[in-house]
C-alpha cells in the first residue's frame, strides 16, 4: 500500500482468482477502516470510498490503471459513504470512442468532409418533382461514404450537433441558389435536430444565416423537425414555428405516427405537413393494421388541413395505394434513392413520372370503396404465397385459404363487402368463376409439391400467374367502373 495524496491511498493486490474475491476483498477493506478506533477514550469512526480496477480486463499501463481506480473512486463517493465501485472499462471506452468521434467530426466539419444528398419528393398525381429532402453524408477519410446512423446519435446531445445543422442549412440554401440559378424552383428540406430547435436563439440563428442567402424566397425552405423533438416542449416549438412562418418557412413533422401523444398536441403544433414515418409504407399491402394506421394519418391531416406526405415508398403499388388514399406526395427508394447534388439536375431532366400513377390520377376514391384496393394486394399475396411455396421459400402456407376461396383474404372481401356493394356491376362476377379456378390451380401445385413433382408445379406455376392477370385485369376495370359511377 502506498499514500497517493493526503488522504487516498493506492493498493495494489495480486493473486485474486475471480470477481467474487475481488468483491471479498473490498469488502474486508472498507470494514477495516470502518470498525471504530479509541483515540484519548473517544471514539471515532473512519469512512472510505473504494475505487477498484482490475488488470488485464482493463488492459492499461500502470498509470492509467491509477486514474481508472481514482475515477471509480469517485464514482464510490457518488454513491455515498463506505461504497465501493468497478471501474466501467467497456463504458469507459464508449466515452473514448464518443470523444474521439467528437473530435472527427469536429475536424471533418472544418475540413469539408460533410455533404449533404438529396432526396426527390414528388407529386404522384401529376407527376411533378415537388422539392427534395437534404440529407447528411460524412465522406469520412478512412472508412468511406458513412450515413448518418453512424455518427448522428452519438453528438444529438452534444453542442456540434447545432454547428452541424447550421452548416447543413447553409449548404442547402447554397444548393437552391444554384438550382433557382439553374431554371429549378423546388421546395428544399431540411433535418432539424431536437437540441438544435429547442436552443432559445434558435430563431435569431436561422435569421442571421438567411440574410447571407437575400436572393432565396424563403417559401422554398422547409425545416423538417421529429415528432417527438415537438412533443419535448411543445410550447416552445409552436412558437418557432409561428415566427418562422411570418417569414414565409414551412414546417413538417418527421417520422410521423411514431411518437404521437394526443390529438390536442397536433392543434397546438401548426406544423403545415405531416410526413407519415416510412415504417407504416413498407408494410402497406401486406399489414392492414399499417394501413388503418396510414388512413388515419391521411384523415387526420384532411382534417387539421395539414399536407400529408409519405416517405419510404419503395414499391409502385404502394404510390398508388397511397395517391388513391388520398397522400398524392411521395419520397422513397422507390422514385429515387438520396444522390449526390452534382447528379440532381440530370436526374430531374430524365425523370419520367410512373404510368401507374398517371392511371389513377384523375380519379377521386371513396373510402368505402377502399376495401376493392386492399383485395387487389390481398390476391397478388396469395399467387406470390403459392410460388413461394412451390421454391420451398415458405411451409406455413394456409391450406383452408388455399382450399377454400371463400377463406381466402381475397375470397373474404368478394364475399362480403364486395358481394354487397358490388353484385350489380358484370365485372365483379365474372371474377367469381376465374377465382375458384386458380384455387383449383393452386390446390394442383401443392399437391404435385407435396408428391415431389416440382417440375409440373412449375408448369402449373405458368397457369397460375396468366389467370392472376386476368383477374387483375378485371378487377381494374371494376374499380375503373366503380370510380366512374361516383
Ligand atoms: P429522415 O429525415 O426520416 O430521412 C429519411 C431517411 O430514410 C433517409 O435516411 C433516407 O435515405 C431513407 N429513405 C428514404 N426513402 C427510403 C426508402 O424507400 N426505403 C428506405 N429503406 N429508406 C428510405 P438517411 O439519409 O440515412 O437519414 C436517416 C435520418 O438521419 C433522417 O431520417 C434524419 O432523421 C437524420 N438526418 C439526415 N440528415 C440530417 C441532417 O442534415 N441533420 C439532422 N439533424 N438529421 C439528419
Ligand atoms: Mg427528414
Ligand atoms: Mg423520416
Amino acid at each position: 500500500m502506498v499514500a497517493w495524496g493526503g488522504d487516498e491511498f493506492a493498493i495494489v493486490l495480486s493473486d485474486l482468482n475471480n470477481f467474487d474475491e475481488v468483491e471479498q476483498m473490498t469488502h474486508r477493506i472498507i470494514s477495516l477502516v470502518a470498525s471504530s478506533i479509541i483515540i484519548n477514550g473517544e471514539n471515532y469512526r473512519l469512512t472510505t470510498s473504494l475505487g477498484v480496477t482490475l488488470f488485464p480486463f482493463d488492459d492499461a499501463d500502470a498509470e492509467l490503471l491509477l486514474r481508472h481506480a481514482d475515477q471509480a473512486m469517485y464514482k464510490a463517493k457518488e454513491n455515498g459513504k463506505n461504497q465501493s465501485h468497478l471501474f466501467d472499462v467497456e463504458k469507459d471506452q464508449q466515452a473514448q470512442t464518443r470523444r474521439e468521434l467528437l473530435q472527427q467530426l469536429t475536424i471533418a466539419l472544418d475540413d469539408d468532409q460533410l455533404v449533404l444528398f438529396y432526396q426527390p419528393k414528388v407529386n404522384m398525381r401529376t407527376g411533378k418533382i415537388i422539392g427534395a429532402e437534404a440529407l447528411i453524408r460524412w465522406q469520412h477519410p478512412e472508412q468511406g461514404l458513412l450515413g448518418p446512423g453512424h455518427f448522428l446519435p452519438h453528438v444529438e446531445y452534444h453542442d456540434l450537433i447545432i454547428d452541424i445543422g447550421e452548416w447543413v442549412i447553409r449548404e442547402a440554401l447554397t444548393q437552391l441558389a444554384y438550382w433557382l440559378k439553374k431554371g429549378l424552383r423546388i421546395t428544399i428540406s431540411v433535418n432539424i435536430a431536437a437540441r438544435q430547435i429547442l436552443q432559445r436563439d434558435f430563431v435569431a440563428s436561422l435569421k442571421q444565416i438567411i440574410t447571407d442567402y437575400p436572393d432565396i424566397p424563403l417559401e422554398l425552405l422547409e425545416l423538417e423537425i421529429l415528432e417527438s423533438a415537438a412533443l419535448e416542449n411543445t410550447d416552445h416549438v409552436a412558437r418557432v414555428i409561428e415566427q418562422c412562418r411570418k417569414m414565409g418557412i414551412h414546417f413538417a413533422l418527421d417520422d410521423f405516427g411514431t411518437g404521437y401523444a394526443s390529438l390536442s398536441y397536433l392543434r397546438d403544433i401548426p406544423a403545415d405537413v405531416l410526413k407519415i414515418d416510412q415504417s407504416f409504407i413498407f408494410n402497406l399491402l401486406e399489414k392492414r393494421k399499417d394501413l388503418a394506421l396510414v388512413e388515419g394519418i391521411i384523415g387526420l391531416a384532411a382534417a387539421f388541413q395539414r399536407t400529408v406526405i409519405a416517405e419510404g415508398i419503395e414499391k409502385t403499388e404502394q404510390g398508388v395505394l397511397l395517391m388513391r388514399l388520398g397522400c398524392d406526395l411521395g419520397q422513397g427508394f422507390g422514385i429515387a434513392k438520396p444522390m449526390p447534388a452534382e447528379n440532381f439536375l440530370s436526374w430531374v431532366n430524365n425523370f419520367q413520372p410512373d404510368k401507374e400513377w398517371s392511371i389513377w390520377a384523375d380519379t377521386s376514391w371513396e373510402i368505402s370503396d377502399f376495401p376493392l384496393l386492399v383485395a387487389q394486394h390481398d390476391h397478388i399475396n396469395w399467387v406470390k404465397n403459392v410460388l413461394l411455396y412451390i421454391e420451398g421459400k415458405t411451409n406455413n402456407f394456409d391450406h383452408v385459404r388455399l382450399m377454400n376461396h371463400e377463406e381466402c383474404r381475397f375470397g373474404h372481401w368478394y364475399y362480403g363487402h364486395g358481394l354487397q356493394r358490388y353484385e350489380h356491376i358484370s365485372e365483379f362476377m365474372e371474377i367469381e368463376p376465374m377465382h375458384i379456378s386458380i384455387h383449383q390451380i393452386g390446390h394442383n401445385i401443392v399437391q404435385l409439391c407435396k408428391q415431389g413433382d416440382l417440375h409440373s408445379a412449375r408448369e402449373n406455376a405458368s397457369k397460375l400467374l396468366n389467370l392472376k392477370d386476368q383477374i387483375l385485369e378485371k378487377l381494374a376495370e371494376l374499380q375503373k367502373k366503380v370510380v366512374a359511377s361516383q
